[in-house]
C-alpha cells in the first residue's frame, strides 16, 4: 500500500467516493466509451480513475491517479482491447492516496478472472473479511470491493453467475452499486435498498450501465431504466441485448436523498426523476416553508443554484441575482499550509458583486451545511460587500450524523449541526436567520416515500445494522456461517 499526503482539500462539503461504468459493445471497443463515460461521472471521484476490458481471451487494464484526463492518454486507451469493459472513478478516503484502492479491482482465480467497480460502502465487511480469511483468502488491500471479489469468485468456483452474486449479495450488508466483469460479461448489481444509484442504457451497437444517466447522455445512447433494487443485471457478450434477475426484494428501499440534494449532477435522472427539477422542487418547498422577504435572493454556485430558481419562482416580487461570483479555474484541490490560508480559500473561490449586495437584504441558499466553514465565511464575505442582513436558506435538513454507506462526509464532532440546534448554527454562521427544508419535504420533492430513502446522517437511524448506531427498520446483518 502507498500512501502519502494529500494537500489540504478546500471541500468543507461530504465527498462522494465513486462511480462506476461497465460497457458491452457489438462492434467497437469497449475502453473509448468507457473512458467517455468517466469523463461524464468526474464529480463522483476525482483520486484516480481506471478502465479494465476484456477481449474475449484475457482482461487488459490501466489505471491512473488524478482525473481522467489525467490517468489516461491515447496510448493506453489503445492497448485496452476487447468489447467489454469496465470502469471507475474514485475520491480518496480522508487525507490520504492510496493506491492499494483505487480501482477497478481485478482478481484471476480458477473460475476465469474478475473485474469490480464499487460505489457505495459496506458496513459488514469486517465480519466478512474475516470469514475469508479464516478460508484461506489473503488481503492486498484494506477496502471493501477486494472482499466482495473474493467472496464472488469464491462462489463463482460453485455455482453459475446468477447463483454465485446471489450467494454473494445474501452474506453483503451496506452499500454497493457494482459494475463487474466475469471474463467478458459485464453485469451491474444493485443493492437491495438501492442507496445508491445505477442505470441502463442503450448505444448505438452496445448496452451500458453506469451510476448515472449523463454518463449514458454523453455517449449519445438512451436511458432503457434503473438497475432495481436488488437487481442483477448481465449484458450480453456480444452487446445485443441484456438479462436481469431480481435477487433480492425488500420492503423498503433506502436511496440516499443526498444523491438528489447534492452528489448526482443536475442533468441526472435517478429513479426516473430529473434530479435539476428535484432541486428546484426543493427550492420552491423550502420558500414555503421557511420563505423571508428579503430584497434579493442569490444561490451560493454552483451548488445552491437549482434551489435558489426554485425558491425565487416561488417567492413574490422578490429579485433572483448572482451575488456571488465563481473563480472557474480554481479546482478541488489547493494548497492551504495555514489557517489564515485556508480562510482565504473560499475569496480564491467567490468573489460578490457588490452592486447587487450593497445596502439590501439577502437570501443566501445553498443545498447543505456540513461543517458550516465556507457559510460563515459567505455571510461575511456578504457583509464586508455592504448586504444590510443576510438569510440563510438550505435545501437540506441539518446533517447532524456521519454516513457510513461510502460518503465522506465529516466525523460528528466536525458537524455543525451534531447537537441538532438551529439557533446555534445561525450564531455560528454569523446569519440574521437561517432554515433547513424538513424531512418531510425532501421526501415529496422526489416523490418517494420518506421510509423509502436514506436520511442517516439527518436523524442518526440507519438503514442497515451498524454497530453503535441505531436503525430507523427492522434489520440486521447477515449471519455468516460458511
Ligand atoms: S447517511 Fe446520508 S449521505 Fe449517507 S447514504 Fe444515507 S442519506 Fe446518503
Amino acid at each position: 500500500m502507498s500512501t502519502g499526503e494529500v494537500p489540504a482539500r478546500d471541500s468543507t462539503g461530504p465527498t462522494e467516493k465513486c462511480g462506476v461504468v461497465g460497457v458491452s459493445h457489438e462492434t467497437e471497443g469497449a475502453a473509448l466509451p468507457t473512458y467517455y463515460a468517466l469523463y461524464a461521472l468526474q464529480h463522483r471521484g476525482q483520486e484516480s480513475a481506471g478502465i479494465v476490458t476484456h477481449d474475449g481471451f484475457q482482461q487488459h487494464e490501466h489505471i491512473g491517479m488524478g482525473l481522467v484526463g489525467e490517468a489516461f492518454d491515447q496510448g493506453d486507451i489503445d492497448t485496452l482491447h476487447g468489447q467489454s469493459g469496465i470502469g471507475h472513478v474514485r475520491y480518496p478516503t480522508a487525507g490520504s492516496v492510496d493506491e492499494s484502492n483505487a480501482q477497478p479491482f481485478t482478481v484471476s482465480f480458477e473460475a476465469g478472472s474478475l473485474a469490480l467497480s464499487h460505489n457505495g460502502n459496506l458496513v459488514n465487511t469486517e465480519a466478512l473479511r474475516s470469514k475469508l480469511t479464516e478460508q484461506g483468502h489473503a488481503f492486498s488491500s484494506d477496502g471493501d470491493t477486494e472482499v466482495i471479489a473474493h467472496d464472488l469468485a469464491r462462489n463463482l468456483l460453485e455455482s453459475d453467475l446468477v447463483r454465485a452474486v446471489k450467494r454473494t449479495m445474501e452474506r453483503l450488508h451496506g452499500s454497493y452499486a457494482l459494475t463487474v466483469m466475469h471474463d467478458d460479461t459485464v453485469m451491474g448489481i444493485r443493492d437491495p435498498e438501492g442507496n445508491r444509484p445505477l442505470i441502463i442504457g442503450e448505444l448505438e451497437d452496445g448496452y451500458v450501465i453506469a451510476s448515472e444517466s449523463a454518463a449514458i447522455d454523453t455517449l449519445g445512447g438512451e436511458v432503457v431504466r434503473d438497475v432495481r433494487p436488488g437487481e442483477l443485471v448481465v449484458l450480453d457478450e456480444d452487446g445485443s441485448g441484456f438479462d436481469a434477475y431480481q435477487l433480492q426484494s425488500p420492503e423498503r428501499t433506502a436511496n440516499c436523498f443526498f444523491e438528489y440534494v447534492y452528489f448526482a449532477r443536475p442533468d441526472s435522472v435517478i429513479d426516473g426523476e430529473l434530479v435539476y427539477e428535484v432541486r428546484r422542487e426543493l427550492g420552491r418547498k423550502l420558500y414555503e416553508e421557511a420563505g423571508v422577504e428579503t430584497d434579493v435572493v442569490m444561490p451560493v454556485p454552483d451548488s445552491g443554484r437549482a434551489f435558489a430558481s426554485g425558491y425565487a419562482e416561488a417567492a413574490p416580487d422578490v429579485e433572483f441575482a448572482e451575488g456571488l461570483m465563481k473563480n472557474r479555474y480554481v479546482g478541488r484541490t489547493f494548497i492551504m499550509p495555514t489557517q489564515e490560508a485556508r480562510e482565504r480559500a473560499v475569496r480564491l473561490k467567490l468573489n460578490p458583486i457588490r452592486s447587487t449586495v450593497e445596502d439590501r437584504s439577502v437570501t443566501l441558499i445553498d443545498d447543505s451545511i456540513v461543517r458550516g466553514t465556507t457559510s460563515r465565511q459567505l455571510v461575511d464575505l456578504l457583509r464586508e460587500a455592504g448586504a444590510e442582513s443576510v438569510h440563510v436558506r438550505i435545501g437540506a435538513p441539518p446533517i447532524t450524523a456521519p454516513c457510513y454507506m461510502g460518503i465522506d462526509m465529516a466525523d460528528r464532532d466536525e458537524l455543525i449541526a451534531a447537537e441538532g440546534d438551529v439557533g446555534a448554527v445561525e450564531e455560528q454562521i454569523g446569519a440574521d436567520s437561517l432554515a433547513y427544508i424538513s424531512p418531510s419535504a425532501v421526501a415529496d420533492s422526489i416523490g418517494t416515500a420518506r421510509s423509502d430513502l436514506c436520511m442517516g446522517c439527518v436523524t442518526g437511524e440507519y438503514p442497515y445494522d451498524i454497530k453503535g448506531e441505531a436503525t430507523d427498520r427492522d434489520v440486521a446483518a447477515p449471519v455468516l456461517d460458511e
